[in-house]
């Protein structure tokens, strides 16, 4: 079984998140494979880059590479029920996900749970507990079925090396590194207590030591994979500590009374923080009544800044008991 745990080296990282990587990843290059569930499933080109790669390695243990191959790709078969893992649990909280991308380090699930650490903590639990169910599942496969009776026969090798892979992956994803899940998890938890912007500060902190410890792996190895890993995580971690310090300033600005997001609650800041589509004035547009005071345009749906929800502007009321017979505007 010599390939699986390299295997588990190259590949099957999650990142189940946003931002710049997956815009980078989704850009361009990405093509549907399927839908499932009002799921659209894409293979970015860079995956065939690695497969190549992967394919021409020694086939281990198999009598026939095309085993070998299968192997690599079950292993993104149970990547990609890891992600509807996340795509489902985030639209179970009224969340929104609509896209799952398979990219060389593993997958990306494009989830955007409700602004709130339970629901973001369920759609990011989730993904790991889909490999959970598979341990007792492959189990089954093999025990409960003529494939113990043949250990050295081919299907065989193939059953427990995937087995093996989805252990690894669960132990991989669940490391405490932010964006991998359990980093992920780990925020989610200390929400709960510090609040959405120190959480992910925390987070990231965190995971910057999590893909310098790869970095070293890295150098120890010469792992190319652990590199690249350790790259995107680092990456990754930038870009949410950055995230974390414009949620924390966002979150020291006043308020404005009497108007909530529809979404998540939240009153919005007062200051110009909304930009005219169509001249690129900034203004705030619960003062001027959601019209650009420089060329007049009128929108009709705002963006949370908090939550970054678009909702019609005349669905932003008062939080508080609406006096009957009042306008809400
Ligand atoms: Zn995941
Ligand atoms: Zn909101
Ligand atoms: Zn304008």
């Amino acid at each position: 079984m010599g390939r699986v745990s390299t295997t588990l080296g190259t590949t099957g990282g999650c990142a189940c998140a946003r931002g710049v990587v997956s815009t980078f990843v989704l850009g361009q290059g990405s093509f549907r494979l399927f839908r499932f569930a009002g799921i659209d499933v894409y293979l970015h080109w860079t995956w065939f880059l690695a497969a190549l790669w992967e394919f021409q390695r020694p086939i281990g243990t198999y009598r026939s590479a095309v085993w070998s191959a299968l192997e690599y790709l079950a292993l993104f078969g149970m990547v990609t029920l890891h992600e509807f893992g996340h795509a489902l649990a985030c639209r179970s909280t009224g969340g929104h996900a609509d896209r799952i991308v398979l990219w060389p380090l593993g997958g990306l699930a494009l989830v955007n749970p409700p602004q709130r650490p339970a629901a973001t903590l369920w759609s990011i639990a989730a993904g790991p507990l889909v490999n959970v169910a598979l341990l007792p599942t492959l189990a089954a496969v093999y025990y409960l079925t003529p494939l113990h009776l043949a250990p050295h026969g081919d299907t065989a090798s193939f059953v427990r090396a995937i087995a093996y892979i989805n252990g690894g992956l669960l132990i991989f994803n669940l490391l405490p590194s932010y964006p991998l899940d359990g980093g992920q998890i780990l925020r989610s938890l200390l929400w709960f207590v510090l609040g959405r912007a120190r959480s992910l500060l925390a987070a990231s902190v965190v995971g910057f030591a999590g893909a310098a410890g790869l970095a070293l792996l890295m150098l120890k190895t010469g792992s190319f994979w652990f590199g690249l890993l350790a790259a995107f995580m680092a990456f990754s971690c930038w870009r949410a500590f950055q995230n974390g310090r414009a949620m924390l300033r966002l979150e020291r600005l006043p308020r404005r009374t009497g108007v909530a997001c529809p979404s998540c609650g939240v009153a919005p800041p007062l200051g110009a923080l909304w930009k005219c589509g169509r001249c690129g004035t900034s203004f705030d547009t619960f003062e001027t009544g959601a019209t650009c005071p420089s060329c007049g345009a009128r929108f009709a749906a705002t963006r949370c800044a908090d939550c970054g929800a678009l909702s019609p502007f005349e669905q932003w009321t008062a939080p508080s008991p609406v006096v009957p017979g009042s306008v809400s505007v």
